[in-house]
This record gives C-alpha cells, structure tokens and sequence, in this order.
C-alpha cells in the first residue's frame, strides 16, 4: 500500500470511494459504542468485591485502638499512610489520606491557595491581579475545567515524550503571575508519557517569578502498568527538597482505579509546611474522613505486595484492550502515514493524532457510525487544539468486542478523514 500523500488522484478517489461505503454501511449496524471516559470496567470494579464486606461486624478499632467510626483524625489513619507512604514517595507523617477523590483534594488546594495564600507567598492568590497555571499538553480536561472555573488562566506548554518542553516552562515560571503547573507524571493522561529525571530535576531546580510557585503533580496513574517494563519515575519531593524548594510540590493519588473508582481513597503528599497549611484549612471543612473505608483499605491491600498483586489483575484485563486498539489502528492506519499514536507502558489512555485539521472531523464520523469519542480539543486548554489533530482513546470500560468494533471504527474515520484532506 502506498501512504496517502503519494497517492495519484485517481487511486485516491478510489480508495475514497471505498471507505465512505464501508463508513455508510456502519452506520446502518446501529452501533452503541462509547470510548470517552477513562473508567475502569464492571470487571475491574469487581476485583475489589471483596473490599465491601470489610472492614467487618466490629472491626472498627484503629492499630492505635481508635474507635474509627467516630470523628476526628483529619491526616487519616497511621496504618494507611504507612501503607500508602511508598506509592507517594513520602514519609507517612506527610500524607494526608482523605475521602475518594484526588481532584476533590486538588480543587481544594486551589481554593484555599486563592482564598488563603501558600506557604512561602505573600497573599492570597486571589488579591494577585491575575494568575495562570502552566499546562502541558496534550492534558486531562478536569485539570483544565477545575482551573477555569475558578478564573485561573491556563498556559498550554508542549509535551516532549519526556515531559513538558522545559525550555519554554521555564521561560514562563519566571514570570510572577505564573503560580504553578500540572503534572501528571506517569502514564500522562493523555500522551501515556513519563517525566524523565532530566526534567524532574529541571522543576525542582528552574528559578520561579512566584515564590509561592506550586507542582501539582498530579501521580493519578502511579501504579498502573501495562508492561513489564516499569519507567522509575524520580521522587519530586526528594528532588525539590534537594534543590531548596520543598515547599514547591504537592504530589496527589488516589486507589479510584486501584479498588473502586467511587469510593477509593485520595492522597496529599507534600512537604510538613504544606501537610501543615493543608490540615489548618481542611481542619475548618471536615471533622475527618471516612476512616472505616480507610481500614478497609488497609484490611484487603495488606501491604505493598498485595497493591502490586491487585493492580497485576488490573492490567490482566486491561492490556489486551490496548493490545488490540494498537492492532487495528497499525493494520488499517499504519501503511498510509496519516496518523500517530501512543503504545502506552500503563495508565489509561491512548493519543491519537491524525492529520491535521481532521480531529473534528473524525469525532463527527465515528459519531455518525455510533462511536462516541471525547471531543475534539478536550486534551487542550479552553477546547483549543490548534492543529485539530489529537485524540483521546479510551479503552478501559468498554468489553474487549466493543474495544475492537471501536478501534475499527476509529481506524476507517480517521483514515476517511485524512482522505477528504488530501483530494484534489
Ligand atoms: N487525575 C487524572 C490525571 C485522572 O486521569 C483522573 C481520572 O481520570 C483523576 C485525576 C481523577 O482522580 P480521582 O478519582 O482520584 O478524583
């Protein structure tokens, strides 16, 4: 097969020709299929059956004999933070385990950051007159919502394979309005990426116009590999610390795709000046956490050991899905040049670029055929891919039939739609 920018016009037009006929006969199978949302399967859920029965009739004592039913303990649970500790990367004393939800924790660090001020600036962000958020990208749309919705501008800095452009984030964090940047470190949602130690080290170190400048780094896919192959991820902590700028990253987690997407456990992992502030300002929203769904953590994990073996049983019925969107996409797609795509080691998503100028389109055709796919531009800040070519697959919820029907649908608009760009 010949790529498609080499092909004569008539070849073109046949091939054209051929792949609106394959596209209308799609449309009449009445397809159903949905690939937007990262979420763990019904099947990936139900690993964690077991977790629903627990902590058990009367086990509701803490290892320090604490009645965890009751009130109090806002850092959660010793034994969970200890369990937890190596995931982070931080010693137990700065982990704060709360309820599910990592982003709860991340919108509510930006809130107290705007209404009180951090550690190490000189006032609320709030009073500053206007503030951004660095964001690589391609990126994850909640990090970009949560950001807007509470006026914060956002700059996209472009993802290198190994991390955001260094370069060029380190050209804007010297300007004082930039308060911070997001970071999603392993197994980036979307590009699958991880930082290198070369650009950890360069965020710890870079000079900041902000001296209350913050890493939200945002480890949501910490643990979740596709592979053997296991890419060490630097401990930012140890390197910011290192550098003098402890107070710079915020680290964040959660087991929402560990045992249950809806009622997990979220992490805040940072230094004792920010574990500080941070507990000063929850202490005035809550009275503590759910710490009987802490024990229960603690009771069916165990230990580290018994995340690793859970999270093998994770990838056993995820990375055939991925194995198979990477099949059918190299098959059809692969011989005409037209598009890119991630083989991602873990995480959740594949990216997806296809020739420029044709993202809308693609998500408009798969529609037609019955695929919903995540809109084009949700992987950049404000809706805005400027190429109009990147798209997030997302292969974890639907069954491994509906990933392969899925994919193949993909593969033929994506194709269809780089076609109609280069016709005469
Ligand atoms: N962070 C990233 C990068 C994610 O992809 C997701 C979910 O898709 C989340 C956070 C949400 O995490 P949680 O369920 O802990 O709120």
């Amino acid at each position: 097969m010949t790529a498609l920018a080499e092909m004569s016009a008539d070849a073109l037009r046949a091939l054209h020709a051929d792949l609106v006929r394959e596209h209308e006969a799609l449309k009449s199978r009445g397809l159903a299929l949905d690939m937007t949302r990262g979420k763990p399967s019904p099947e990936q859920l139900d690993l964690a059956a077991g977790m629903l029965a627990l902590p058990g009739n009367g086990d509701h004592f803490t290892e320090a004999g604490e009645d965890a039913r009751n009130y109090g303990g806002n850092q959660g649970l010793p034994e969970v933070r200890a369990l937890f500790a190596p995931v982070l990367g931080a010693p137990p004393q700065q982990i704060v385990a709360g309820n599910n939800s990592s982003l709860a924790l991340m919108h509510d660090v930006l809130v107290y950051a705007l209404l009180h001020g951090v550690p190490g600036g000189e006032r609320p962000w709030v009073k500053e007159e206007a503030i951004s958020l660095i964001s690589p990208v391609p990126g994850y749309d909640r990090h970009f919502a949560l950001s807007q919705s509470l006026g914060i501008k956002l700059i996209p800095v472009a993802l290198t394979g190994e991390g955001p452009d260094m370069d060029e984030v380190e050209r804007l964090a010297a300007d004082p309005s930039v308060k911070g940047i997001w970071c999603v470190p392993q197994y980036a949602n979307p590009s699958g990426e991880t930082y290198s130690d070369a650009v950890v080290a360069r965020l710890a170190q870079m000079w900041t116009g902000a001296s209350d400048f913050r890493i939200l780094w945002d480890n949501a896919y910490v643990l979740h590999h596709l592979t053997d192959a296991r890419p060490q991820l630097r401990n930012v902590l140890d390197a910011c610390a290192e550098a003098g700028h402890g107070d710079r990253p915020v680290v964040f987690a959660s087991t929402s795709k560990v045992t249950l997407a809806g009622a997990g456990l979220a992490f805040l992992a940072a230094s004792p000046a920010n574990v500080g502030w941070y507990l000063g300002c929850a202490g005035k929203r809550s009275i503590g956490p759910d710490k009987l769904n802490q024990l229960r953590h603690v009771r069916f994990l165990r230990d580290t050991a018994g995340i690793g073996a859970h999270m093998e049983k994770h990838r056993a019925l995820i990375a055939p899905k991925f194995a198979a969107v990477d099949e059918v996409l190299g098959r059809r797609l692969g011989p005409y040049g037209v598009a890119r795509w991630s083989k991602p080691l873990g995480g959740y998503f594949i990216v997806l670029d296809g020739a420029a100028g044709t993202a809308a389109r693609i998500v408009a055709l798969a529609k037609a055929a019955g695929l919903a796919l995540t809109p084009a531009g949700s992987t950049h800040p404000y809706g805005h891919d400027p190429d109009d070519r990147t798209l997030r697959i997302a292969p974890t919820y639907p069954s491994l039939a509906e990933v392969e029907q899925a994919a193949e649908v993909i593969a033929l608009c994506t194709l269809l739609a780089a076609c109609e760009k280069h016709l005469p």
